[in-house]
Protein backbone atom coordinates (compact mmCIF):
# COMPACT_ATOMS: atom_id res chain seq x y z
CA UNK A 1 0.00 0.00 0.00
CA UNK A 2 1.28 3.08 -0.56
CA UNK A 3 2.26 5.28 2.06
CA UNK A 4 0.23 7.92 2.20
CA UNK A 5 -3.12 5.80 1.90
CA UNK A 6 -3.05 4.21 5.01
CA UNK A 7 -2.80 7.34 7.14
CA UNK A 8 -5.54 8.55 5.27
CA UNK A 9 -7.78 5.34 6.63
CA UNK A 10 -6.07 5.68 9.81
CA UNK A 11 -7.04 9.70 10.31
CA UNK A 12 -10.82 8.40 9.01
CA UNK A 13 -10.93 5.73 11.26
CA UNK A 14 -10.19 8.20 14.30
CA UNK A 15 -12.00 10.37 13.05
CA UNK A 16 -15.32 8.09 13.26
CA UNK A 17 -13.73 6.92 16.76
CA UNK A 18 -13.70 10.77 18.15
CA UNK A 19 -17.76 11.07 16.71
CA UNK A 20 -19.00 8.07 17.81
CA UNK A 21 -17.62 8.47 21.30
CA UNK A 22 -19.02 11.91 21.57
CA UNK A 23 -22.43 11.04 20.29
CA UNK A 24 -22.14 8.54 23.26
CA UNK A 25 -20.62 9.98 26.50
CA UNK A 26 -23.00 11.04 28.68
CA UNK A 27 -24.98 14.20 28.20
CA UNK A 28 -25.53 16.51 31.16
CA UNK A 29 -29.09 14.52 32.50
CA UNK A 30 -32.08 17.25 33.26
CA UNK A 31 -31.48 16.06 37.34
CA UNK A 32 -28.86 18.62 37.27
CA UNK A 33 -29.55 21.61 39.48
CA UNK A 34 -27.84 24.58 39.97
CA UNK A 35 -25.48 25.51 43.10
CA UNK A 36 -28.17 27.74 44.92
CA UNK A 37 -31.03 25.48 43.98
CA UNK A 38 -28.71 22.75 46.10
CA UNK A 39 -27.91 25.06 49.48
CA UNK A 40 -31.53 26.31 49.70
CA UNK A 41 -32.78 22.10 49.47
CA UNK A 42 -30.06 22.18 52.15
CA UNK A 43 -30.61 25.29 54.27
CA UNK A 44 -34.54 23.57 54.02
CA UNK A 45 -33.33 20.02 54.80
CA UNK A 46 -34.84 18.89 52.40
CA UNK A 47 -32.24 16.52 51.14
CA UNK A 48 -31.93 12.76 52.41
CA UNK A 49 -28.84 11.22 51.04
CA UNK A 50 -25.95 12.80 49.30
CA UNK A 51 -22.77 11.68 47.38
CA UNK A 52 -19.74 13.22 47.01
CA UNK A 53 -16.83 12.71 44.15
CA UNK A 54 -13.05 14.53 44.46
CA UNK A 55 -12.74 14.16 40.68
CA UNK A 56 -9.80 16.21 41.13
CA UNK A 57 -10.41 19.76 39.90
CA UNK A 58 -14.53 19.94 40.97
CA UNK A 59 -16.52 17.70 43.26
CA UNK A 60 -19.34 15.98 42.09
CA UNK A 61 -22.30 16.06 44.06
CA UNK A 62 -25.22 13.26 43.61
CA UNK A 63 -28.20 13.07 45.93
CA UNK A 64 -31.94 12.44 46.54
CA UNK A 65 -34.75 14.62 47.99
CA UNK A 66 -36.47 13.36 50.54
CA UNK A 67 -40.23 12.33 50.22
CA UNK A 68 -43.00 14.22 50.74
CA UNK A 69 -41.12 17.78 49.30
CA UNK A 70 -43.63 18.74 46.42
CA UNK A 71 -43.03 17.27 43.05
CA UNK A 72 -39.47 16.64 43.30
CA UNK A 73 -40.02 14.04 46.28
CA UNK A 74 -37.63 11.44 46.22
CA UNK A 75 -36.30 12.47 42.66
CA UNK A 76 -32.05 12.61 42.53
CA UNK A 77 -30.21 15.21 41.41
CA UNK A 78 -26.94 16.56 40.87
CA UNK A 79 -24.56 19.27 40.77
CA UNK A 80 -20.65 20.09 41.17
CA UNK A 81 -18.64 22.54 43.08
CA UNK A 82 -15.23 23.57 44.13
CA UNK A 83 -13.45 21.50 46.75
CA UNK A 84 -12.97 24.47 48.65
CA UNK A 85 -16.49 25.65 48.95
CA UNK A 86 -17.41 26.02 52.17
CA UNK A 87 -21.14 24.59 51.60
CA UNK A 88 -19.32 20.93 51.26
CA UNK A 89 -18.07 21.38 54.52
CA UNK A 90 -18.90 17.81 56.06
CA UNK A 91 -19.80 19.76 59.62
CA UNK A 92 -22.55 21.59 57.64
CA UNK A 93 -23.35 18.71 55.50
CA UNK A 94 -23.49 16.20 58.34
CA UNK A 95 -25.79 18.58 60.27
CA UNK A 96 -28.22 18.76 56.99
CA UNK A 97 -28.19 15.85 55.46
CA UNK A 98 -28.40 12.38 57.15
CA UNK A 99 -26.87 10.20 54.98
CA UNK A 100 -23.48 11.86 53.23
CA UNK A 101 -21.10 9.44 51.30
CA UNK A 102 -17.81 10.32 49.98
CA UNK A 103 -15.71 9.06 46.85
CA UNK A 104 -12.47 10.01 46.53
CA UNK A 105 -11.73 8.39 43.21
CA UNK A 106 -13.38 9.44 40.27
CA UNK A 107 -15.30 7.11 38.26
CA UNK A 108 -13.19 5.55 35.43
CA UNK A 109 -14.70 7.18 32.07
CA UNK A 110 -13.15 4.52 29.44
CA UNK A 111 -14.59 6.78 26.86
CA UNK A 112 -12.77 9.80 27.73
CA UNK A 113 -9.52 7.66 28.11
CA UNK A 114 -9.59 6.28 24.38
CA UNK A 115 -10.60 9.34 22.77
CA UNK A 116 -7.62 10.98 24.41
CA UNK A 117 -5.42 7.94 23.80
CA UNK A 118 -6.56 8.33 20.20
CA UNK A 119 -6.08 11.94 19.82
CA UNK A 120 -2.31 11.56 20.75
CA UNK A 121 -1.70 8.35 19.07
CA UNK A 122 -3.09 10.58 15.77
CA UNK A 123 -0.89 13.44 16.48
CA UNK A 124 1.87 11.54 16.82
CA UNK A 125 1.29 9.24 13.51
CA UNK A 126 0.53 12.77 11.81
CA UNK A 127 4.21 13.80 13.07
CA UNK A 128 6.00 11.21 12.00
CA UNK A 129 4.13 11.28 8.18
CA UNK A 130 4.94 15.05 7.75
CA UNK A 131 8.64 14.88 9.07
CA UNK A 132 9.47 12.10 6.59
CA UNK A 133 7.48 13.56 3.99
CA UNK A 134 10.06 16.10 4.60
CA UNK A 135 13.22 14.70 4.50
CA UNK A 136 13.09 13.89 0.40
CA UNK A 137 14.10 10.71 -1.01
CA UNK A 138 17.58 10.99 -0.27
CA UNK A 139 17.49 7.87 1.22
CA UNK A 140 17.95 9.34 4.85
CA UNK A 141 17.44 7.24 7.71
CA UNK A 142 16.38 9.39 10.53
CA UNK A 143 12.35 10.74 10.18
CA UNK A 144 13.01 14.38 10.06
CA UNK A 145 16.38 15.15 10.26
CA UNK A 146 17.29 18.65 9.08
CA UNK A 147 21.03 17.89 8.07
CA UNK A 148 20.05 15.89 5.56
CA UNK A 149 20.29 17.08 1.87
CA UNK A 150 17.00 16.60 -0.07
CA UNK A 151 18.30 15.65 -3.06
CA UNK A 152 16.72 12.91 -5.13
CA UNK A 153 18.52 10.50 -6.39
CA UNK A 154 17.82 9.05 -9.70
CA UNK A 155 19.55 5.04 -9.45
CA UNK A 156 21.95 3.90 -11.95
CA UNK A 157 20.07 2.44 -14.95
CA UNK A 158 16.87 4.14 -13.76
CA UNK A 159 17.28 6.70 -16.48
CA UNK A 160 16.57 6.14 -19.90
CA UNK A 161 17.38 9.62 -20.93
CA UNK A 162 20.78 9.73 -23.26
CA UNK A 163 21.84 12.47 -26.26
CA UNK A 164 19.55 11.42 -28.65
CA UNK A 165 16.92 13.34 -26.58
CA UNK A 166 18.50 16.32 -26.02
CA UNK A 167 18.03 18.46 -29.47
CA UNK A 168 19.98 21.49 -30.70
CA UNK A 169 22.97 21.64 -28.41
CA UNK A 170 25.61 20.16 -30.28
CA UNK A 171 28.43 22.02 -28.68
CA UNK A 172 27.49 21.35 -25.23
CA UNK A 173 27.07 17.80 -26.16
CA UNK A 174 30.32 17.60 -27.38
CA UNK A 175 31.84 19.04 -24.86
CA UNK A 176 29.96 16.57 -22.36
CA UNK A 177 31.15 13.37 -24.03
CA UNK A 178 34.24 13.49 -22.60
CA UNK A 179 32.23 13.36 -18.94
CA UNK A 180 30.53 10.34 -20.06
CA UNK A 181 33.82 8.68 -21.41
CA UNK A 182 35.46 9.24 -18.06
CA UNK A 183 32.23 7.82 -16.14
CA UNK A 184 32.34 5.34 -18.05
CA UNK A 185 35.90 4.08 -17.44
CA UNK A 186 37.43 6.23 -15.04
CA UNK A 187 40.35 3.80 -14.59
CA UNK A 188 41.27 5.07 -18.36
CA UNK A 189 41.95 8.55 -17.25
CA UNK A 190 43.61 7.76 -14.16
CA UNK A 191 46.07 5.82 -15.67
CA UNK A 192 47.21 8.46 -17.94
CA UNK A 193 47.00 10.95 -15.02
CA UNK A 194 44.62 13.48 -16.83
CA UNK A 195 42.54 15.86 -14.27
CA UNK A 196 39.19 15.37 -15.29
CA UNK A 197 37.08 18.41 -14.14
CA UNK A 198 35.22 18.03 -10.95
CA UNK A 199 32.41 20.40 -11.91
CA UNK A 200 30.84 21.65 -14.94
CA UNK A 201 28.97 24.72 -15.09
CA UNK A 202 25.94 25.07 -18.04
CA UNK A 203 25.41 27.96 -18.76
CA UNK A 204 21.73 29.25 -20.32
CA UNK A 205 18.72 30.85 -20.12
CA UNK A 206 15.52 28.76 -18.69
CA UNK A 207 14.09 25.95 -20.49
CA UNK A 208 17.03 25.65 -22.64
CA UNK A 209 17.43 21.83 -21.76
CA UNK A 210 20.32 22.27 -18.83
CA UNK A 211 18.73 19.85 -16.87
CA UNK A 212 18.26 17.40 -19.18
CA UNK A 213 21.32 17.45 -20.84
CA UNK A 214 22.98 16.47 -17.06
CA UNK A 215 19.96 13.66 -17.06
CA UNK A 216 21.35 12.92 -20.43
CA UNK A 217 24.66 12.71 -19.39
CA UNK A 218 24.11 10.25 -16.19
CA UNK A 219 22.40 8.47 -18.68
CA UNK A 220 24.45 8.09 -20.65
CA UNK A 221 27.23 7.21 -18.73
CA UNK A 222 24.90 4.53 -16.91
CA UNK A 223 25.53 6.21 -13.64
CA UNK A 224 23.04 7.14 -10.54
CA UNK A 225 21.85 10.93 -10.50
CA UNK A 226 21.61 13.42 -7.66
CA UNK A 227 19.92 16.22 -8.37
CA UNK A 228 19.19 19.28 -5.87
CA UNK A 229 18.19 22.73 -6.19
CA UNK A 230 20.30 25.31 -4.91
CA UNK A 231 17.84 27.01 -2.79
CA UNK A 232 17.13 23.79 -1.05
CA UNK A 233 20.45 24.12 0.63
CA UNK A 234 19.28 27.52 1.97
CA UNK A 235 17.74 27.27 5.46
CA UNK A 236 16.53 30.00 7.79
CA UNK A 237 18.94 28.35 10.61
CA UNK A 238 22.59 29.08 10.18
CA UNK A 239 24.32 25.47 9.36
CA UNK A 240 21.64 23.56 8.27
CA UNK A 241 22.80 24.22 4.59
CA UNK A 242 26.04 23.26 4.88
CA UNK A 243 25.45 20.30 6.68
CA UNK A 244 23.18 19.55 3.85
CA UNK A 245 25.93 19.81 1.97
CA UNK A 246 27.88 17.34 3.28
CA UNK A 247 25.46 15.30 3.37
CA UNK A 248 24.71 15.35 -0.05
CA UNK A 249 28.55 14.53 -0.64
CA UNK A 250 28.60 12.16 2.07
CA UNK A 251 25.67 9.95 -0.13
CA UNK A 252 27.47 10.72 -3.62
CA UNK A 253 30.69 9.76 -2.53
CA UNK A 254 28.94 5.89 -1.66
CA UNK A 255 27.40 6.07 -4.77
CA UNK A 256 30.58 7.13 -7.20
CA UNK A 257 30.86 7.14 -9.70
CA UNK A 258 27.61 9.18 -10.14
CA UNK A 259 26.50 12.51 -11.10
CA UNK A 260 25.39 15.46 -8.90
CA UNK A 261 23.38 18.07 -10.48
CA UNK A 262 22.65 21.42 -8.59
CA UNK A 263 20.47 23.67 -10.31
CA UNK A 264 19.83 27.49 -9.67
CA UNK A 265 23.45 26.86 -7.99
CA UNK A 266 23.30 31.16 -8.04
CA UNK A 267 20.87 30.65 -4.96
CA UNK A 268 23.98 29.41 -2.83
CA UNK A 269 26.64 30.84 -5.02
CA UNK A 270 26.46 34.45 -5.36
CA UNK A 271 29.59 36.37 -4.40
CA UNK A 272 30.33 36.41 -0.99
CA UNK A 273 30.81 39.68 1.67
CA UNK A 274 28.19 41.90 -0.30
CA UNK A 275 26.16 42.63 2.01
CA UNK A 276 26.91 45.66 4.46
CA UNK A 277 24.73 44.37 7.71
CA UNK A 278 27.23 41.37 8.24
CA UNK A 279 26.16 39.42 5.28
CA UNK A 280 24.26 36.32 4.73
CA UNK A 281 25.72 33.62 6.73
CA UNK A 282 23.92 31.17 6.60
CA UNK A 283 24.14 31.02 2.30
CA UNK A 284 28.21 31.84 3.13
CA UNK A 285 28.52 28.82 5.26
CA UNK A 286 27.14 26.54 2.70
CA UNK A 287 28.89 28.07 -0.19
CA UNK A 288 31.89 27.47 1.98
CA UNK A 289 30.98 23.87 2.77
CA UNK A 290 30.42 23.35 -0.86
CA UNK A 291 33.48 24.73 -1.88
CA UNK A 292 35.33 22.65 0.89
CA UNK A 293 33.43 19.63 -0.50
CA UNK A 294 34.54 20.13 -4.25
CA UNK A 295 38.35 20.89 -3.33
CA UNK A 296 38.02 17.47 -0.98
CA UNK A 297 36.81 14.81 -3.55
CA UNK A 298 40.10 12.71 -4.73
CA UNK A 299 40.81 10.92 -7.85
CA UNK A 300 39.12 8.43 -6.36
CA UNK A 301 36.10 9.81 -5.58
CA UNK A 302 34.95 9.68 -9.48
CA UNK A 303 31.56 12.34 -8.51
CA UNK A 304 31.71 14.86 -11.27
CA UNK A 305 29.12 17.78 -10.26
CA UNK A 306 27.22 19.59 -12.72
CA UNK A 307 25.18 23.08 -12.11
CA UNK A 308 22.97 25.15 -13.98
CA UNK A 309 22.59 28.90 -13.86
CA UNK A 310 21.41 31.77 -16.46
CA UNK A 311 23.64 34.25 -14.19
CA UNK A 312 27.43 32.94 -14.26
CA UNK A 313 27.95 36.76 -13.71
CA UNK A 314 26.72 36.52 -10.12
CA UNK A 315 28.82 33.53 -9.25
CA UNK A 316 31.58 34.00 -6.70
CA UNK A 317 35.39 33.82 -8.34
CA UNK A 318 36.17 30.86 -5.81
CA UNK A 319 33.34 28.95 -7.28
CA UNK A 320 35.43 28.93 -10.84
CA UNK A 321 38.46 28.41 -9.70
CA UNK A 322 40.34 25.23 -11.15
CA UNK A 323 39.43 22.13 -9.55
CA UNK A 324 35.83 23.69 -8.56
CA UNK A 325 33.36 24.65 -11.53
CA UNK A 326 36.42 25.53 -13.80
CA UNK A 327 34.66 24.54 -17.30
CA UNK A 328 31.59 26.16 -18.70
CA UNK A 329 29.21 24.77 -21.04
CA UNK A 330 26.80 27.40 -22.84
CA UNK A 331 23.32 25.69 -23.58
CA UNK A 332 21.94 28.62 -25.86
CA UNK A 333 18.49 29.30 -27.03
CA UNK A 334 18.14 26.88 -30.05
CA UNK A 335 18.69 27.97 -33.20
CA UNK A 336 16.12 27.15 -35.98
CA UNK A 337 17.97 23.97 -36.90
CA UNK A 338 17.89 22.68 -32.83
CA UNK A 339 14.30 24.08 -33.04
CA UNK A 340 12.74 21.86 -35.62
CA UNK A 341 14.96 19.04 -34.06
CA UNK A 342 13.55 19.48 -30.57
CA UNK A 343 9.64 19.94 -32.25
CA UNK A 344 10.68 16.54 -34.28
CA UNK A 345 11.36 15.05 -30.54
CA UNK A 346 8.45 16.06 -28.87
CA UNK A 347 6.26 15.22 -32.11
CA UNK A 348 7.62 11.41 -31.47
CA UNK A 349 4.39 10.23 -29.25
CA UNK A 350 1.93 13.07 -31.15
CA UNK A 351 -0.59 12.04 -34.11
CA UNK A 352 0.19 14.94 -36.87
CA UNK A 353 -1.59 15.54 -39.71
CA UNK A 354 0.35 15.31 -43.22
CA UNK A 355 -0.19 19.09 -43.63
CA UNK A 356 2.41 19.84 -40.76
CA UNK A 357 5.41 20.92 -41.27
CA UNK A 358 7.86 21.54 -38.46
CA UNK A 359 10.46 22.86 -40.20
CA UNK A 360 7.98 26.26 -40.88
CA UNK A 361 6.85 26.04 -36.96
CA UNK A 362 10.57 26.13 -36.61
CA UNK A 363 10.95 29.00 -38.68
CA UNK A 364 8.13 31.06 -36.88
CA UNK A 365 9.48 30.54 -33.38
CA UNK A 366 12.51 32.60 -33.22
CA UNK A 367 13.46 33.14 -29.91
CA UNK A 368 11.25 30.07 -28.05
CA UNK A 369 13.60 27.60 -26.08
CA UNK A 370 12.83 23.68 -25.60
CA UNK A 371 10.60 24.11 -23.12
CA UNK A 372 8.29 27.03 -24.93
CA UNK A 373 8.52 24.16 -27.32
CA UNK A 374 7.29 21.43 -25.71
CA UNK A 375 4.57 23.35 -23.98
CA UNK A 376 3.74 24.95 -27.66
CA UNK A 377 2.75 21.30 -29.04
CA UNK A 378 0.71 20.02 -25.86
CA UNK A 379 -1.20 23.06 -26.43
CA UNK A 380 -2.06 21.82 -30.03
CA UNK A 381 -2.68 18.69 -29.07
CA UNK A 382 -5.27 20.22 -26.26
CA UNK A 383 -6.67 22.10 -29.06
CA UNK A 384 -7.06 19.21 -31.13
CA UNK A 385 -8.36 17.56 -28.21
CA UNK A 386 -11.01 19.96 -27.69
CA UNK A 387 -12.31 20.12 -31.26
CA UNK A 388 -12.63 16.21 -30.76
CA UNK A 389 -10.11 15.57 -33.91
CA UNK A 390 -7.59 12.99 -34.18
CA UNK A 391 -4.68 14.26 -35.74
CA UNK A 392 -2.39 17.70 -34.86
CA UNK A 393 -3.44 19.91 -38.17
CA UNK A 394 -0.97 22.75 -38.96
CA UNK A 395 -3.65 25.73 -38.12
CA UNK A 396 -3.44 23.79 -34.26
CA UNK A 397 0.24 24.71 -34.03
CA UNK A 398 0.23 28.02 -35.85
CA UNK A 399 -2.85 28.63 -33.10
CA UNK A 400 -1.05 27.21 -30.37
CA UNK A 401 2.42 29.73 -31.11
CA UNK A 402 0.32 32.81 -31.05
CA UNK A 403 -1.24 31.57 -27.65
CA UNK A 404 2.09 31.09 -26.15
CA UNK A 405 3.82 34.21 -27.85
CA UNK A 406 0.18 36.21 -27.16
CA UNK A 407 -2.47 34.83 -24.71
CA UNK A 408 -5.27 32.85 -25.75
CA UNK A 409 -7.79 34.77 -28.29
CA UNK A 410 -10.60 36.69 -26.95
CA UNK A 411 -13.00 35.49 -28.63
CA UNK A 412 -16.49 37.21 -26.31
CA UNK A 413 -14.39 40.77 -26.53
CA UNK A 414 -16.83 42.81 -28.64
CA UNK A 415 -15.26 44.96 -31.58
CA UNK A 416 -16.97 47.68 -33.35
CA UNK A 417 -16.53 47.41 -36.89
CA UNK A 418 -14.89 50.90 -37.13
CA UNK A 419 -12.28 49.62 -34.63
CA UNK A 420 -11.44 46.42 -36.88
CA UNK A 421 -11.32 48.58 -39.99
CA UNK A 422 -8.26 50.37 -38.19
CA UNK A 423 -7.01 47.48 -36.72
CA UNK A 424 -6.86 46.00 -40.02
CA UNK A 425 -5.34 49.26 -41.86
CA UNK A 426 -3.07 49.08 -38.93
CA UNK A 427 -1.43 45.60 -39.57
CA UNK A 428 -1.96 45.94 -42.99
CA UNK A 429 0.73 48.93 -42.60
CA UNK A 430 3.24 46.73 -41.17
CA UNK A 431 2.93 44.39 -43.36
CA UNK A 432 3.32 45.80 -46.58
CA UNK A 433 6.41 48.01 -45.60
CA UNK A 434 7.87 44.73 -44.45
CA UNK A 435 7.47 42.98 -47.51
CA UNK A 436 8.95 46.18 -49.35
CA UNK A 437 11.73 46.68 -47.24
CA UNK A 438 14.94 44.39 -48.39
CA UNK A 439 16.18 43.64 -44.86
CA UNK A 440 13.12 43.51 -43.08
CA UNK A 441 11.65 40.12 -41.53
CA UNK A 442 9.35 38.32 -44.15
CA UNK A 443 5.44 38.40 -42.62
CA UNK A 444 3.43 35.26 -42.23
CA UNK A 445 0.43 36.19 -40.87
CA UNK A 446 -1.61 39.08 -40.36
CA UNK A 447 -4.87 38.75 -37.54
CA UNK A 448 -7.30 41.31 -36.20
CA UNK A 449 -8.15 38.84 -34.07
CA UNK A 450 -7.29 40.10 -30.38
CA UNK A 451 -5.13 38.09 -28.44
CA UNK A 452 -3.78 39.45 -24.66
CA UNK A 453 -3.26 42.80 -24.72
CA UNK A 454 -3.11 43.35 -28.75
CA UNK A 455 -6.01 43.79 -30.90
CA UNK A 456 -4.24 42.59 -33.84
CA UNK A 457 -0.77 40.95 -34.76
CA UNK A 458 1.24 41.09 -37.97
CA UNK A 459 3.81 37.66 -37.39
CA UNK A 460 6.80 37.56 -38.97
CA UNK A 461 9.51 35.22 -39.50
CA UNK A 462 12.35 36.28 -38.11
CA UNK A 463 15.69 35.21 -38.50
CA UNK A 464 17.84 33.89 -35.99
CA UNK A 465 20.94 36.44 -36.25
CA UNK A 466 23.58 37.20 -34.08
CA UNK A 467 23.86 40.69 -34.99
CA UNK A 468 22.29 44.00 -35.95
CA UNK A 469 23.65 45.93 -39.35
CA UNK A 470 22.36 49.22 -38.98
CA UNK A 471 20.02 48.41 -42.43
CA UNK A 472 18.25 45.61 -40.47
CA UNK A 473 17.62 48.05 -37.43
CA UNK A 474 16.68 51.00 -39.68
CA UNK A 475 13.82 48.66 -41.71
CA UNK A 476 12.83 47.14 -38.28
CA UNK A 477 11.86 50.61 -37.16
CA UNK A 478 10.16 51.67 -40.80
CA UNK A 479 8.02 48.25 -40.16
CA UNK A 480 6.76 49.13 -36.33
CA UNK A 481 6.19 52.84 -37.29
CA UNK A 482 4.55 51.99 -40.40
CA UNK A 483 1.42 50.35 -38.77
CA UNK A 484 0.64 53.95 -37.47
CA UNK A 485 1.62 55.89 -40.39
CA UNK A 486 -1.18 53.83 -42.59
P1 LIG B 1 16.47 24.18 -17.78
O1 LIG B 1 17.03 23.22 -16.82
O2 LIG B 1 17.49 24.72 -18.75
O3 LIG B 1 15.66 25.29 -17.19
P2 LIG B 1 14.97 21.92 -18.63
O4 LIG B 1 16.07 20.99 -18.96
O5 LIG B 1 14.29 21.70 -17.33
O6 LIG B 1 15.44 23.41 -18.73
O7 LIG B 1 13.93 21.89 -19.81
C1 LIG B 1 12.55 21.80 -19.61
C2 LIG B 1 11.92 20.89 -20.64
O8 LIG B 1 12.02 21.46 -21.94
C3 LIG B 1 12.61 19.56 -20.73
O9 LIG B 1 12.03 18.65 -19.87
C4 LIG B 1 12.41 19.16 -22.18
O10 LIG B 1 11.22 18.45 -22.33
C5 LIG B 1 12.29 20.46 -22.91
N1 LIG B 1 13.55 20.79 -23.57
C6 LIG B 1 14.34 21.84 -23.30
N2 LIG B 1 15.42 21.86 -24.10
C7 LIG B 1 15.33 20.79 -24.90
C8 LIG B 1 16.16 20.27 -25.93
N3 LIG B 1 17.30 20.87 -26.29
N4 LIG B 1 15.76 19.15 -26.54
C9 LIG B 1 14.61 18.54 -26.19
N5 LIG B 1 13.79 18.98 -25.22
C10 LIG B 1 14.13 20.11 -24.58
Amino acid sequence: MKQGNWVWWLLLAVIGVIVVVSVAAPKPRDTAITLSDFAAALDARQIERLELTNTGGVVELHGNYKGGTGDRAGRAFETRTLPTDPIINIDNLNAKVERVTITGVSRFNWLSVLSTLLTVALIGVLLVYLLRGNRGGGGADAAGNFGKSRAHMLAEGSIKLSFADVAGCDEAKTDLQEVVEFLRSPERFHSLGARIPHGILLVGPPGSGKTLLAKAVAGEARVPYFSISGSDFVEMFVGVGAARVRDLFDQAKKAAPCIVFIDEIDAVGRKRGLNFNGGNDEREQTLNQLLVEMDGFESKHDIIVLAATNRPDVLDAALLRPGRFDRQVVVDAPDVRGREHILKIHARKKPLDPTVNLGLVAKRTAGMVGADLENLLNEAALLTAREGRKKIAMRDLDEAADRVLMGPERKTLVIPEQDKKVTAYHEVGHALVAQLLPHADRVHKLTVVPRGGAAGNTAPTPEDRMHYTREILEDTIAVALAGQAA
